[in-house]
């Protein structure tokens, strides 16, 4: 009989909850009318759409009237990008880290060819931030901070809160990207300076394709998508009712779940570290010894390629990831583990395990059984030795 999938790639995507799915269904089936429509079919619709709104407001501490729905995290970060600069038409430097999401990275390129100026704040060798080199980079000419909250590759986490503090005295718009550190550390925009947040749902155990930017009140913020007024105004296009409600209520068993198992993936995290370590040589967390998420392990071993690993990982049925799914196939080693100091040849000898709120202890074992025996095969294949020859 096949094994199941050991799936350990939690920070790629989540699986849809059954629940989420139920929620979602009827907006499929008999609610499908088009929530601006003036008739009580579209004011039913616009009423659940709204209920989603104070669902997803309240996994993070906001007010429904602060949520605005995207069609995922990208969109909420290239426009909360591209708000800071038209919130602000004299200023045109943006200040990001150089470990940002792909949807961070990419965005900052375009607004540079648009004349932009963008300062990449560099990382220690654990991933983590300096508030003073962020506080040095802020000048009279920046519009934004953007900063990632949790790292999507090594789980680091930034002082996200320390760092809004900063630019509100400093008088300048702050974002973060939380799309990893939602659903699994509290996040709460009342209790810190933050500006706007992007999520997204597919991290939530809510489908790929629906995602939401936190404006907080008072932000005189401008839309990146043009067209209707839905959203107030805040973003055109006709909303995706089905996904948001999906949204609303993945953020609404979040909210009650999170404790229990950011708690019990530490424990099943660590544990694996800790095996990993033991049973295998010359094995590194990166990472490892800073705040990071509870979920995430990003381990280097060296003397091994990670695209050879991952393959005979999904052979035993496991998997893995190594760096951020949206750059699977690229050459380029890491730009996260590159920041970090890593060599080219230690970023590509790194892969990713990344739990979810149903690994067990048993998916860990069934890791744990072939992982160190798969090690020993690439290092013996590749004759690579630890001792100096
Ligand atoms: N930001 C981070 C930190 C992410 O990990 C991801 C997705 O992996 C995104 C943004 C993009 O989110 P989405 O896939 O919803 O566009």
């Amino acid at each position: 009989m096949a094994q199941s999938l050991v799936y350990l790639d939690h920070n790629a995507t989540t699986s849809i909850l059954p629940e989420v799915l139920e929620a979602m269904l009827p907006y499929f089936r008999e609610l499908w009318g088009n929530p601006s429509s003036a008739y009580h079919f579209g004011n039913q619709i616009s009423r659940d759409i709204d209920h989603a709104r104070a669902q997803v407001a309240a996994l993070i501490g906001a007010e429904p009237d602060e949520i605005v729905f995207t069609s995922c995290g990208t969109e909420s970060n290239n426009s909360a990008l591209q708000y800071g600069l038209l919130a602000n038409p004299g200023r045109k430097h943006i200040v990001v880290s150089a470990v940002e999401h792909s949807a961070t990275m990419r965005f900052c390129r375009r607004l540079e060819q648009l004349g932009a100026s963008v300062t990449r704040l560099p990382v220690s060798p654990r991933g983590e931030l300096s508030l003073d080199l962020l506080a040095q980079a802020v000048t009279g000419n920046t519009a934004m901070v953007s900063l990632i909250w949790a790292n999507n590759e090594t789980g680091v986490l930034f002082p996200i809160r320390e760092a809004a503090e900063i630019c509100r005295r400093k008088g300048v718009l702050f974002h973060t990207d939380a799309v990893q550190a939602l659903g699994k550390i509290p996040v709460n925009t009342s209790a810190a300076d933050i500006d706007l947040l992007s999520l997204s749902g597919h991290k939530l155990h809510a489908p790929k394709g629906i995602g939401a930017l936190y404006v907080r009140r008072g932000v005189k913020y401008q839309p990146f998508l043009l067209g209707g007024a839905q959203e107030r105004g805040r973003r055109g296009g006709t909303e995706n009712v089905p996904y948001i409600v999906g949204l609303g209520h993945a953020a609404e068993l979040t909210r009650h779940s999170l404790a229990a198992s950011a708690a019990r993936m530490r424990e099943l995290r660590d544990d694996l570290e800790q095996a990993v370590l033991q049973r295998i040589p010359n094995a590194v967390v990166n990472g490892g010894s800073v705040h990071r998420l509870p979920n995430t392990s990003n381990i280097q071993f060296a003397g091994v390629e990670a695209e050879g690993l991952l393959m005979l990982l999904d052979q035993a049925g496991i998997c893995a990831s190594s760096g951020s799914a949206c750059t699977t196939g690229s050459l380029e080693p890491s730009h996260v583990l590159t920041a970090m100091g890593l060599t080219p040849a230690q970023a590509r000898g790194t892969i990713r395990f990344s739990l979810g709120r149903h690994t067990t202890s048993e998916d860990l074992a069934r890791l744990l059984g072939v992982l160190p025996g798969i090690i020993q095969r690439l290092r013996a294949a590749s004759n690579w030795s630890d001792s100096p020859r």
